[in-house]
């Protein structure tokens, strides 16, 4: 048999019999920008087949030797060929025809068709399906050369350059498996360089689960975390882990490992990085596998956007790959999972804060915008959350949402029930107002996040009879307004026909007139002057300055200032008798003005000059 097969080694020359005509330079097209992933195929396949090979061999159906299993890659540069080689089960001729001939070229086939159906390339995810026949990307001349893992086999090669005619014949290989030759075409030389297919590797071969050797390494780790069991990992473990998957980072903060089989499967482990307060623009951080093979990482449609802020690894075979994306989204496998993982990681912060509620709020900066941002965009979420997402107030101390209203109703109820929640966006900026409210035994809360506009917005619209309000948006008796018996008259009280006439003054000294001039009776240990910033029109502007909503016109409008003119104030009592009545306002104001940061450019220079005239 073998002397024949070197005497006639040609078995046949053969057409392979597809429907659709010319698939090749639709693929080319359809996949340039993905040409790459041809080696995650063919590996794929490589894999594949030894670890049916194993499977086999614990069976009883495989006998001989396993020897060693492990894929190699490897370049001949004078040759100019890529092959992928594996000691996998193998193929005879027939397995050949039928497996390449049939298999993969009717798997391009259908690729192309669900390629034309989508429309267009960006349309198509297309990712997997398409298998053995993407080498012709990139190889002018593909040759197999195979051996099947029964006794008394012969090895076989076929070669074809990606028409539909091809030859095959008996051929010498040593021992059982498949090598997988690429002759590279000219214009995709790259992938004859060697940083080219250890930068590829990296991207797609890191975890799989069969050893795969480029130039006499071993580039993989079979055993990644995540398909371990959790009981049998140290924290050290996910530490190690995560620093694999991104040598830069910081540690993560703590880690959600994900294990389900039914109704589907998926593993995966999801870090919490430090995110602090800022949203990090970073995005494809969760890398996305199905048995250890890298897919992607845009898992844009697969978790929720707020879910995209965490970076780790989801292995699940049952996520659809091949269709299309708007698909993938209505896929119902896929809002399962989408569903499950939020449970999860909702289940682990409250199990972290009921552990340790100490440990929580000091890593809850850095994990709030995330919750946050989780329970605006996702319902279910919010609910959840309510048991752990906390406040801080300026003090520093932590409390859960429904826990903080019940502490301050007592001292922060206004006259109409409503519960009045204080917070600042800037504790020292906007400290001549925190101090006011601790003059009053209120608290405040810090709310110095990029998105706590929106989420105020959500709580208010969440929580009855609850408003909130910035301690700059008023004076200290308006902020939160009670039922309170008139103060008695003053003696030396400015008389009504006055107070026009310093409203005048004022409108005469301030710099321009987006500073609304008010009186009002603030008491004599208050300010002679306050400005404060409307709660909504403040609001209207951050939100449209945060795009979208149809608040454009907030957001070109100048920020309105309200100046309030206290008039119990000795100062102020003073103004009407001083024969400096302008440059005595102008510099109350700019008192005002400094102390909300508002002073700068030619006021400030005016401001420091008067302030020296009047001091000397
Ligand atoms: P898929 O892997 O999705 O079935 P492919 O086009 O990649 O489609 O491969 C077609 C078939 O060819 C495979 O199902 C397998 O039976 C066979 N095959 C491909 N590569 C190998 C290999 N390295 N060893 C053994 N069989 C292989």
């Amino acid at each position: 048999m073998a002397k024949e097969s070197i005497k006639n080694p040609e078995l046949e020359k053969g057409t392979i019999s597809v429907s659709t005509e010319d698939i090749f330079p639709i693929i080319k097209k359809s996949l340039y920008s993905e040409q790459e992933i041809f080696l995650r195929e063919l590996i794929s396949n490589a894999v594949d087949a030894t670890q049916k090979l194993k499977f086999l061999s614990s069976r009883g159906e495989a006998t001989g030797e396993l020897g060693d299993l492990a894929v190699t890659i490897s370049i001949d540069a004078d040759a100019k060929t890529l092959t992928v080689s594996d000691a996998g089960i193998g193929m005879n001729a027939d397995e050949v025809k039928k497996y390449i001939n049939q298999v993969a070229f009717s798997g391009a086939e259908e690729f192309v068709k669900k390629f034309k159906d989508a429309g267009s390339g960006d349309e198509i995810i297309g990712k997997f399906g398409l298998g053995f026949y993407s080498a012709f990307m990139v190889a002018g001349e593909v040759e197999v050369l195979s051996r099947s893992y029964r006794e008394g086999e012969e090895a076989v090669r076929w070669i074809c350059d990606g028409s539909t005619t091809y030859t095959l014949e008996r051929a010498e290989r040593e021992r059982r498996g498949t090598d997988i030759i690429l002759h590279i075409t000219e214009e995709d030389k790259q992938y004859l360089e060697e940083s080219k297919i250890s930068e590829i590797l990296n991207k797609y071969a890191k975890f799989l689960p069969i050893p795969i050797f480029f130039k006499g390494e071993q580039i993989n780790n079979t055993e990644p975390i995540w398909r371990k069991s959790p009981t049998d990992l140290t924290d050290e473990d996910y530490k190690a882990f995560f620093k694999e998957l991104y040598p830069y980072a910081e540690d993560p903060l703590f880690w959600i490992h994900l294990n389900v089989d039914y109704p589907f499967n998926l593993t995966g482990v999801l870090f919490f990085p430090k995110i602090k307060k800022d949203i990090d623009p970073r995005r494809n951080q969760i890398q996305l596998y199905s048995r250890q093979v890298f897919i992607t990482d845009e898992v844009k449609d697969i978790v929720p956007d707020y879910l995209m802020l965490l970076q780790g690894v989801i292995d699940s075979p049952d996520i659809p790959l091949n269709v299309s994306r708007s698909y993938l989204q209505g896929d119902p496998n896929v809002k399962k999972i989408s569903n499950y993982i939020t449970k999860k990681v909702a289940d682990k912060l409250h199990e972290l804060y009921k552990d340790d509620k100490e440990k929580f709020q000091e890593k809850w900066d850095d994990i709030s915008v995330f919750v946050k941002y989780g329970m605006l965009t996702d319902e279910k979420f919010y609910e959840r959350a309510e048991k752990f997402c906390l406040l801080q107030n300026i003090e520093g101390e932590y409390y859960l949402l429904e826990d903080y209203r019940e502490k301050i109703a007592p001292l922060q109820t206004d006259k109409t029930e409503q519960i009045v929640i204080l917070y600042t966006s800037d504790k020292d900026k906007q400290d001549i107002f925190v101090q006011a409210a601790k003059g009053k035994n209120y608290d405040v809360l810090e709310m110095d996040g990029v998105i706590d506009t929106h989420f105020i917005g959500l709580l208010e619209r969440k929580q009855e009879k609850t408003r909130w309000v910035r301690v700059d948006a008023d004076t200290i008796n308006k902020l939160i307004e009670k039922d309170e018996p008139e103060a008695a008259p003053e003696e030396d009280a400015i008389p009504e026909e006055k107070v026009d006439e310093i409203k005048a003054l004022f409108e005469s000294v301030r710099p321009n007139e987006t500073y609304m001039i008010q009186t009002a009776k603030l008491g004599e240990e208050a300010l002679p002057i306050v400005i404060t910033r409307n709660e909504f029109m403040r609001r209207m502007r951050e939100q449209a300055a945060m795009g979208g909503g149809g608040m454009e016109m907030f957001g070109s409008m100048p920020e309105s200032l309200n100046v309030v003119v206290n008039l119990n104030h000795p100062l102020v009592k003073k103004l009407q008798r001083s024969r400096k009545k302008e440059s005595l306002a102008k510099q109350l104001l700019d008192l005002g003005m400094l102390s909300q940061n508002l002073l700068s450019g030619q006021e400030l220079t005016n401001f420091i000059r008067r302030s020296l005239e009047m001091i000397g």
